[in-house]
């Protein structure tokens, strides 16, 4: 059977990368957290003086790009694709709060966008992928025969989120979380390049009261219905 490309975008923390993660086991297809590329420039930024009192030293940024490399690699232990930066594993360091507090305002610059849906088609072209993100079904794969919109109520979103930062040992507060939640949404939402919208062609799924296992049945019956097709 030929291999489809999957793309799941969606609003922050809604759990798009767990069923995606979830659905390419199931499959054997490859998964790529695009979001986790962002954080990893994010990153990159903060750790190089790069971001200062909110401010992005963005002329900097630019000469610096082609000293990013970011990839993945199967970590044996969980069966999940780590990231890593500059050959470092960064998936803790990336998932803090401080970075997610800085990577909405990295993700709007239009030449980090450029960067990175460089490296995602790349790494997507041989097809048989599922990458999560927000401008997945839009701009990088607008071609992807399957294309699924996750959202789910604000609360819901932050108590997730929280409990999952919690499970790591990360000191957090739920007010914190949420209005993090709706700021990057709203950036997201708002900026000029590659905002986040649904794709007309997307199907909306709104998991608010839906346990893990049933979303992920419900998306292997998605791409079942792809591909007998
Ligand atoms: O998916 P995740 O929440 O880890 O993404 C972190 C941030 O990266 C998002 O809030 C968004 O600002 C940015 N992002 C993006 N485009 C993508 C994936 C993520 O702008 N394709």
């Amino acid at each position: 059977m030929n291999k489809i490309t999957i793309a799941i975008d969606g609003h922050s923390s809604c759990g798009k990368s767990t069923m995606a993660k979830d659905l390419a086991k199931e499959i054997g297809y490859v998964y790529i957290d695009t979001g986790a590329m962002y954080r990893a420039v994010t990153l990159f930024c903060l750790q190089n003086g790069l971001i200062k009192d909110e401010v992005i030293n963005t002329e900097e940024l630019k000469k610096r790009m082609n000293d990013i490399s970011i990839t993945f690699q199967l970590n044996p232990a969980t069966g999940r694709p780590d990231t890593y930066l500059n050959g470092i594993c960064v998936e803790n360091k990336i998932r803090t709060l401080e970075v997610s507090g800085k990577v909405s305002y990295v993700a709007a610059l239009d030449f980090v966008r450029e960067a990175m849906v460089d490296l995602q088609r790349l790494m997507g072209e041989a097809k048989g992928v599922i990458m999560d993100g927000r401008d997945i079904g839009t701009v990088v794969f607008p071609n992807a025969e399957l294309k699924i919109f996750v959202t789910a109520s604000d609360e819901i979103r932050a108590q997730r989120r929280y409990d999952e930062l919690i499970a790591k040992g990360e000191k957090c507060n739920m007010e914190e979380i949420l209005t993090n939640i709706r700021e990057r949404d709203r950036i997201d939402s708002t900026r000029a390049v590659s905002p986040l919208r649904k794709a007309e062609d997307a199907i909306v799924l709104d998991n608010s009261h839906m346990t893990i296992p049933e979303q992920k049945e419900w998306l292997l019956a998605q791409f079942q219905r792809v591909t007998a097709g």
